[in-house]
């Protein structure tokens, strides 16, 4: 049993090493239409749109992969803290309340 042994002796690093293999797949991004891996900022318009929007589109051939106009998404993700905030203060006055 000499692979039990050695799991059993670097039990950390191989979480570790697991959790950063994930991470390495999700970076890496293939495009749709050419299967390239390489990606770039760009600039999109929308049809009857004043602003433009920021997106990740593949840097081959142009497809979009993504948008990275991050404002209302953080907006949004500040909204769901409040809540969050909001949620665990009425948690704690419930638990002074008890004692
Ligand atoms: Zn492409």
């Amino acid at each position: 049993m000499h692979s039990a042994v050695a799991l059993k002796s670097h039990p950390g690093m191989h979480m570790h090493q697991g959790s950063l293999f994930r991470e390495f797949q999700m970076a890496a991004a293939t495009c749709l239409k050419c299967e390239g891996h390489a990606f770039e900022r760009g600039r999109v318009l929308p049809l009857g749109e004043q602003q433009a929007v920021s997106v990740l589109q593949c840097a081959d051939c142009g497809t979009v992969a993504g948008i990275l106009d991050s404002q209302p998404s953080i907006e949004s993700l500040q909204q769901q803290v409040a809540s969050i905030d909001a949620g665990i203060m009425r948690i704690v006055k419930a638990m002074q309340d008890l004692t």
